[in-house]
């Protein structure tokens, strides 16, 4: 079965293409059940966020999307919420948590940057260690629930974006495996909800899904919870490479994903 639920998608209100209203309509259109409206919290150092004066208005208009659209589509208003917030976390159906930078020496680096802009930020403030800049990453997962008060965590293997093919860092690497594992063990003893998020594949960046399959196998293992997100930044990609990221789970031992329906959050057998 494939999931038609997505709870990770952006408007003009940050940095996607489309209004909210435009998004509901796509998204219904393409037979989207539950969507999920889920803006970067703001950022005084970063030019993709909300601001903290659109919240309200941001809030508001979901609110008014939901009734206009009522009995078409499951609307949420959501919050993707990055670990370097200070905004409050009260007011959101639910909230992504999500780790984008990497802070070094007063410096924030953004881990999805371009491959320039990592390549180059790697080499002044990690001397070009790649393990240690996984440690930086990964270290701030262990505050992220604390801080962002997340259902859900965003693309855990974020700073990976550039990296499907090994082609920067070693992702076999023992020390690697070992960073990222002791961080998602403890996510899921927390029992949060982890993302397979497909945005990357949307964007031409990628082709698989986040996270990497051996986080994948480990999460099936441990049978954490897994939900399929697109974070979509346009309308005519808020269920995209579903059927590719359910074959894609299955692979890695799968079985069966959490969705959001009928006001809150289930699971279904794939
Ligand atoms: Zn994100
Ligand atoms: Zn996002």
């Amino acid at each position: 079965m494939i999931p038609t639920c997505n709870l990770h998608a952006h408007t003009t209100f940050c940095d996607g293409k489309n209004t909210a209203e435009e998004m509901v309509r796509g998204a219904i259109a393409l037979g989207c059940t539950t969507l999920g409206l889920s803006g970067h919290s703001p950022l005084s150092f970063a030019d993709w966020c909300m601001k903290d004066s659109d919240l309200d208005a941001y809030r508001q208009e979901i609110a008014r999307l939901r009734k206009q659209y009522e009995g078409q589509i499951e609307l949420l208003c959501g919050i993707e919420y990055d670990i370097l917030s200070t905004c409050s976390t009260e007011g959101y159906d639910y909230i992504i948590g999500s780790v984008h930078h990497v802070v070094r020496e007063g410096i924030y680096l953004p881990v999805d940057g371009s491959i320039k802009m990592v390549v180059e930020g790697v080499e002044q403030l990690f001397g070009n260690d790649y393990i240690a800049y996984a440690r930086a990453y990964y270290e701030q997962m262990y505050d992220l629930c604390d801080r962002t008060k997340c259902d859900i965590v965003g693309h855990f293997d974020l700073l990976t974006k550039h990296n499907e093919n090994d082609e920067l860092f070693d992702t076999g690497d023992r020390r690697y495996r070992q960073t990222a594992l002791e961080a998602l063990d403890d996510l899921l003893e927390q029992d949060k909800i982890l993302e397979l998020n497909t945005g990357a594949i949307s964007r031409g960046y990628r082709t698989t899904p986040y996270p990497a399959p051996f986080l994948l196998r480990y999460i099936a293992e441990k049978k954490g919870r897994v939900m399929i997100n697109s974070d979509s930044h346009a309308a005519d990609t808020i269920l995209f490479a579903y059927a590719e990221a359910v074959e894609y789970a299955k692979s890695c031992g799968i079985r069966e994903l959490t969705v959001y329906q009928n006001g809150g959050f289930d699971v279904i057998g794939i």
